[in-house]
């Protein structure tokens, strides 16, 4: 903990749960304006892996002002080629991974999830406290604060507490409900890993499809290892495999035995990988972020699924703005209804943009994935499409002073 710490409680004292990308980051701004601030993640450490994330649009603006442009574009992937593999694994199409995606070449950040967090984490580590393996357990909210416990057995006050904790939040489950009223399962599991570089990839993707199942392998520059990731069709969300580790390993294996190209190799990879990590395909979407004296933001309050790409870019806008209200506002109680009334349109466009992606990635029927394909050989003929404008339609509120 810094001497910072004591000093800023001057503003109010804040719990942010979860230390991924937006609780680092609603950490770095709330304690800019002069909140003491203590994150508590129940991982024993920051938690590195995860393929290549995007920044792009307000979100790059949100980095700028945190002054961590330079060293993530030090960190940027330029990812150069992304080729699409027909079942028998011949090639459909090979394209500039803008022409497919759309985005900004030389303006767009492509990142590991890991280098993001690190960059963030070390923006705040010594300001904030860091608490970690360890959860919060209860809230109860009173006039005056929120009491709360901890897995641990702690037991402290806090003014307010910011849930981060991700799709499955924790915080949102204990103040606003379960998370099945909230979650919308978009169709698909995956799971993600590293993996050694068999195919000796370079600055590329390359991805397998059959119908209702994708296998990628993602090379990050030029390394002796690569992402791998396992998408496949599963209409209903496995809310019991979150939980239980054994379980998602054996469904994968299930799921894609059988398959060919380089798929066994991957499936032997995922069952060994100690990275692993898996997740329905699903978006939150609540009425509410906030409740009392609680907000959420991130993944907890509104996760777009990854086939938007925009999960950690309205992460960074999320806390920007959430810290940036409560910097601002009379109360929490002004700022709360501020930080929703002014972020949700934001979101809410990134979150429509889904059906785009899912076309792309994991296509379910065979005529779906014919029409995938064709649609692919034309894109490599076509130069990098712009910026999507669902990426840049907010503009930030000037940095509180
Ligand atoms: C290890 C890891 C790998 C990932 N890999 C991918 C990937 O490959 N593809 C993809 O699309 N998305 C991935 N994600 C999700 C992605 O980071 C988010 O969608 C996005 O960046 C939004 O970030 P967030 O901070 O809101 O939520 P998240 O990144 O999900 O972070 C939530 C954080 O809260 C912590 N947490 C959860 N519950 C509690 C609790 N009860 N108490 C304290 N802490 C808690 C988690 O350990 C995590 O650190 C990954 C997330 C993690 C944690």
């Amino acid at each position: 903990m810094a001497t910072t710490y004591a000093a800023a409680a001057k503003k109010g004292t804040v719990l942010v749960s979860g230390a991924s990308i937006a609780g680092p980051a609603v950490a770095y701004w709330l304690h800019r304006y002069g909140f003491a601030v203590t994150v508590v993640e129940k991982a024993p450490g920051m938690r590195g892996g995860g393929y290549p994330i995007d920044v792009r649009g307000t979100a790059l603006e949100v980095i700028r002002r945190m002054g961590l442009l330079p060293q993530l574009q030090e960190a940027h992937v330029e990812t150069r080629l992304l080729t699409f593999l027909d079942t028998d694994g011949s090639t459909v199409a090979s394209a500039h991974p803008q022409s497919v995606m759309g985005g900004v070449e030389g303006t767009d950040l492509e990142v590991r999830r890991g280098d993001l967090t690190n960059v963030l984490y070390g923006a705040v580590a010594d300001d904030v406290e860091f608490v970690f393996d360890d959860s919060v357990d209860t809230l109860t909210q009173h006039a005056h604060g929120v009491d709360v416990t901890f897995r641990s057995g702690t037991h402290r006050s806090f003014d307010l507490v910011v849930g981060a904790d991700g799709l499955h939040s924790r915080t949102r489950e204990i103040v606003f409900g379960p998370e099945q009223q909230f979650h919308h399962h978009l169709g698909y599991c995956f799971a993600g890993f590293t993996m050694r570089n068999v195919l000796g990839l370079s600055h590329e993707g390359v991805l397998w499809n059959t119908i209702g199942r994708t296998a990628a392998l993602y090379a990050v520059r030029d390394s002796d290892e690569v992402h791998g990731l396992l998408v496949f069709a599963r209409p209903e969300p496995l809310y019991d495999a979150f939980r239980d580790p054994a379980a998602q390993r054996d469904l994968v294996a299930a799921t894609f035995a059988g398959d060919g190209w380089e798929v066994p190799t991957m499936v032997a990879a995922m069952r060994d990988a100690d990275d692993l990590f898996f997740d329905v395909v699903s978006q939150i979407r609540q009425p509410r972020w906030t409740n009392g004296r609680v907000a959420l933001v991130g993944d907890a309050a509104a996760a777009p699924s990854f086939l938007t790409g925009q999960g950690s870019s309205l992460a960074l806008v999320g806390a920007y703005m959430l810290a940036g209200t409560l910097a601002t506002h009379r109360d929490h109680t002004a700022a709360f209804a501020a930080y929703e009334r002014e972020t949700r349109g934001f979101v809410e466009l990134n979150q429509a943009r889904v059906g785009v992606g899912d076309a792309t990635l994991c296509p379910t029927t065979a005529e779906a994935l014919a029409r995938r394909n064709e649609r692919l050989r034309g894109l490599t003929t076509l130069p990098p499409q712009p910026g999507r404008p669902e990426h840049s339609a907010l503009t930030l509120p000037a940095v509180a002073a």
